[in-house]
C-alpha cells in the first residue's frame, strides 16, 4: 500500500521562566494557556516532543554562586525541571492530549526513563512526550538537551520559545533601540556577529548537525501553536 506522508515532528523548548510566569514557582494560568496551544497543534497531526527548563525553581550556576557545590546544585536544577514537566503533563491531559513524561534521572513512580525509541513510538501514536531532568548530567543546560533530544528522536526542527523577546536581534532590543530584528540567519553568521541565540554547547550541537531552529516569543498568545504548525514567526536559524 501507499505510505502516508511523513508527519511533522518537532521539539519545543519551554523555559523555566515561562512556567513561573516570571516569578519563582509555578504559574498555573500560564501553563494552562500554553498546554491549550500545544493541544491545538497536536489535533492538527503534529508530533510534539518538549524539553522543559527549570530556572523558575533553581539554576545550578546561581546556587553555586551562593556557596553550594556546583554539581549538587545542578541536580537541584534538574529536579526543578521535573516539577515543570508534571505540571505541563497535567494541563495537557486536561486539554485532552495523551502524554508521557520521560526523565533522564530515573524516578519510576512519576515518569518513564528516557528511552528514545519509545519516545518516537509515543509521538507516532499522537502522544506528547515531555523530557524532564535535562540530560541527567551537571554542567549541561536544557538548551543543549533540546538539541540532543531533537537529534536522537529525529525531529525536523527545534522551536526555542523565549520570554521577553520574540526573535533574534542584532543586539538586545531591550537595551539598544537600533537593534534589528532578523527573519532568518545562518549559524555561521550568528557566530560571526556574536548573536546571543543560546549557550555555546547547544549552539555547536545545532550547527554541527545542521538542525534548523526557530527562535520565537512565548508571550504572544497563539505563538506556540503557530510555531508547532510551522508558520514563519520569530527567527529561523539554519546551517
Ligand atoms: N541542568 C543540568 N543539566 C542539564 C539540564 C539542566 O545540570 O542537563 C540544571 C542546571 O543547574 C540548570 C537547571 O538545571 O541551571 C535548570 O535548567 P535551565 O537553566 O536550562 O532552565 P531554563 O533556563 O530553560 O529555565
Amino acid at each position: 500500500g501507499r505510505e502516508a506522508p511523513a508527519a511533522r515532528r518537532v521539539l519545543l523548548k519551554l523555559s523555566g521562566e515561562m512556567f513561573g510566569g516570571g516569578q519563582i514557582g509555578l504559574d498555573p494560568g500560564v501553563v494552562r494557556r500554553v498546554a491549550g496551544e500545544i493541544a491545538d497543534a497536536v489535533r492538527e497531526g503534529v508530533q510534539v516532543a518538549i524539553v522543559v527548563g527549570g530556572g523558575n525553581f533553581f539554576r545550578g550556576a546561581e546556587l553555586s554562586q551562593s556557596g553550594m557545590e556546583r554539581a549538587r546544585a545542578d541536580y537541584m536544577g534538574m529536579l526543578g525541571t521535573v516539577m515543570n514537566a508534571l505540571a505541563l503533563q497535567d494541563f495537557l491531559e486536561q486539554a485532552g492530549v495523551a502524554t508521557r513524561v520521560q526523565t533522564a534521572i530515573s524516578m519510576g513512580q512519576v515518569a518513564e526513563a528516557y528511552i528514545p525509541l519509545r519516545a518516537i513510538r509515543h509521538m507516532e501514536k499522537g502522544r506528547v512526550v515531555i523530557f524532564g531532568a535535562g540530560a541527567g548530567m551537571p554542567y549541561f543546560s536544557t538548551d543543549t538537551v533540546s538539541l540532543q533530544r531533537a537529534l536522537e528522536t529525529r525531529c525536523s526542527e527545534v522551536l526555542m520559545g523565549k520570554n521577553g523577546v520574540d526573535a533574534v536581534y542584532t543586539a538586545d532590543p531591550r537595551k539598544d533601540p537600533s537593534a534589528e530584528r532578523l527573519e532568518s540567519v545562518t549559524y555561521t553568521e550568528a557566530l560571526q556577529r556574536q548573536l546571543a541565540v543560546m549557550d555555546a554547547a547547544a549552539f555547536s550541537l545545532a550547527m554541527e548537525n545542521r538542525m534548523p531552529m526557530r527562535v520565537f516569543g512565548l508571550d504572544e498568545p497563539g505563538n506556540v501553536t503557530r510555531a508547532l504548525l510551522g508558520e514563519t514567526i520569530g527567527t529561523l536559524v539554519t546551517a
